[in-house]
């Protein structure tokens, strides 16, 4: 387990590793498809994810708090699998969206957007998300270990400190390979998928 301020970072330093561990996880995530579809896909990245989290330590170190949101107000990018079973979850729940911010995400590139609009839209009033149980590897992976007051003032630090593994990077690496087996080449922005409703 590495403390790191930058995924990019610990990407370029762990490169070789990370995709070595994403090729023994390709194959279980073909056998997930076979026996699921997507959802059976989805199903073992997030419990892996979420197992590795905690036999590691990484969860008892973690500072987020139910209603933490500091790292929701970013440029969300899944899996065209992930999009699949999010988009039908939130149909099948009736996830309440919102339409006007996800469409206001839409108009401009991300980076040019106001910090409010940056809001992912899945965060109810109280900060918490409406998808946490069907949320993406990537905000799985976010786990500050800063004291949250770091957090709450709208991102005056550039990045919160967090815990990257080795093990949870390779599965968002053999999610975007199975993508590309199954003849999906792109990234998926959550905006995009949620404009979609
Ligand atoms: S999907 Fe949920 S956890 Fe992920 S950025 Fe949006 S609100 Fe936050």
């Amino acid at each position: 387990m590495n403390k790191e301020r930058n995924i990019g970072d610990f990407l370029k330093d762990n490169t070789k590793k990370i995709k070595n561990k994403a090729l023994l996880i390709l194959p279980v995530l073909h056998e997930a498809f076979a026996k699921n579809g997507s959802q059976g896909v989805t199903d073992y990245c997030h419990s892996y994810i979420d197992a590795i989290n905690d036999t590691t330590g990484l969860t008892a170190k973690t500072s987020c708090a139910p209603g933490c949101h500091f790292c929701c107000y970013g440029e969300i990018k899944l899996s065209y699998t992930e999009a699949t079973v999010i988009y039908s979850a939130i149909k099948q729940f009736m996830i309440p969206v919102d339409k006007q911010l996800v469409e206001r995400q839409n108009r401009k590139p991300y980076h040019r957007l106001k910090y409010m609009n940056k809001r992912c839209a899945m965060l109810d009033d109280k900060g918490k998300c409406k998808i946490y149980l069907f949320r993406p590897s990537v905000c799985r992976l976010y786990n500050s270990t800063d004291d949250p007051k770091e957090c709450n003032e709208q991102h005056k630090v550039p990045d919160t400190e967090t815990l990257r593994t080795i093990e949870g990077l390779a599965v968002m690496v053999a999610l975007m390979e199975f993508d590309k087996d199954q003849g999906n080449n792109k990234k998926y922005m959550l905006q995009k998928v949620l404009s979609k409703l």
